[in-house]
């Protein structure tokens, strides 16, 4: 009899896109005169820049020839993409990355998702709540959550840090002692930052407690003020305690062509048993070897165009244009007497629900009145609840459409 992973038992469903799915259909079906507009999905719109097309093109036509045929490539990612990244991500902003430190692969996801294999299953994870359900759910599937409390809505082993109005979306540090810090800033879903202090904290209570950051910043490329670090690595000492990821999926439009990277320093260590020392990069470099293939020749020729001149000046453009859709929705919003956070360094606006309501009510109220989609801030996280979270995703015209009947509700 084959045996299950019983850990997977304990995932709770979730219901977020399919109940927002199934709420949208009846509405249409029930009002199919009218025009919903969608600005809920966190992916993106706008096509692939002609900088990233053209390199694609030409990567094809080079793998169809004898002499440019491409094979398995290496698992790590090719070293033009990862010299790329490093010169760009990383030293134009004082900070040095060895290219044996970047792991390409086919995105954010799976990176913040597999990680988890490198390390023990007694590790305590602490999470910020709201967040990207990612880091939750992947651990509970590898068992290092215990038991989901069905009263308190929590899992037993994992500490939740609450980023909520009340700490103004700034994660306080544990009282309890954790060995896992899952840190996503810009944060998806508030939109909100934290500034080099902030993180400096994180930093020093990692290396106090010999403890592993996990820094997502999948939406680095919409920070718009000066003083917020892109990197955590702009911090001074991270390079001993975090692990960073990064994607091209929103900074370059690859939510379909799929591309990201992880940087593991080689400073990095984690403790067996005996408290020795083990490199971490060593441990992920070992299981993306045995696990992964390498992400595809001709994606990751089309994520080196990102880094051109040209692809640079395209994808900014890109960038630009969901910037003014969240300057639009944020100024909008705040004008009709709503309160919004985010919207400045990140493509999310986080609304706070008026008069009490749910994060669910608001959600209906919004679907049968304005005939606009959104995110219900509780599907993030239970700190969620009362909030609720808008996109700058769609087009300019939809977003200003959307925003004037949000106004005009009652
Ligand atoms: N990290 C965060 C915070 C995200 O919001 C997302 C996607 O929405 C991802 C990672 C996934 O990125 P990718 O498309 O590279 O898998």
């Amino acid at each position: 009899m084959v045996r299950i992973n019983e850990n997977f038992l304990e995932l709770q469903d979730s219901y977020l896109f399919s109940t927002i799915a199934k709420k949208v259909a009846e509405f249409q079906k029930n009002n199919p005169d009218k025009e919903v507009i969608k600005l809920g999905i966190g992916d993106v719109t706008r096509p692939i820049v002609p900088a990233v097309v053209s390199a694609m093109h030409e990567a094809v036509n080079e793998v169809g020839t004898n002499s440019n045929f491409r094979g398995y490539g290496p698992e790590q990612g090719y070293e033009f993409l990862r010299k790329k990244i490093v010169e760009n991500d990383y030293e134009k902003r004082g900070v040095n990355i060895d290219i044996d430190e970047v792991f390409i692969s086919d995105g954010a996801k799976c990176d913040c998702g597999n990680i988890v294999d490198i390390f023990g299953i007694e590790n305590k994870v602490a999470i910020t709540d709201p967040v990207y359900p990612v880091y939750l759910d992947t651990n509970v599937m590898s068992g290092r959550s215990g038991k989901y409390n069905k009263e308190n809505g929590k899992y037993e082993n994992i500490v939740y840090i609450p980023i909520t109005e009340s700490n103004n979306f700034k994660p306080e540090l544990p009282e309890e002692k954790v060995d896992m810090i899952y840190l996503c800033f810009p944060n998806n879903p508030t939109g909100t930052t934290l500034s080099k202090n902030e993180l400096e904290k994180w930093v020093k209570y990692a290396k106090e407690n010999k403890s592993v950051i996990l820094y997502d910043s999948a939406y680095e490329a919409f920070i718009s003020e000066d003083d917020i670090p892109h990197s955590i690595y702009e911090i001074q000492g991270a390079k001993d305690v975090a692990i960073e990821f990064r994607s091209f999926s929103k900074t370059a439009g690859f939510t379909g062509l799929r591309c990201g990277y992880v940087v593991v320093p080689k400073a990095l260590k984690g403790y067996s048993k005996d408290e020795n020392e083990v490199s971490l990069n060593k441990l992920w470099n070992r299981r993306q070897c045995t696990k992964f293939n390498g992400a595809s020749y001709i994606i990751q020729k089309g994520a080196e165009a990102v880094y051109s001149e040209e692809g640079q000046k395209q994808i900014k453009e890109n960038i630009a244009y969901y910037m003014e859709n969240a300057r639009i929705i944020k100024k909008g919003l705040n004008d009709a007497g709503f309160v919004t956070y985010g919207g400045i360094n990140s493509p999310y606006v986080w609304l706070k629900v008026p008069n009490g309501m749910t994060s669910w009510e608001f959600f209906d109220k919004l679907l049968n009145e304005a005939n606009v989609v959104g995110t219900p801030g509780v599907g993030f996280g239970n700190c969620g609840e009362g909030y609720f979270r808008l996109t700058a995703f769609g087009t300019k015209e939809n977003t200003i459409k959307a925003i004037e009947r949000i106004a005009k509700m009652k």
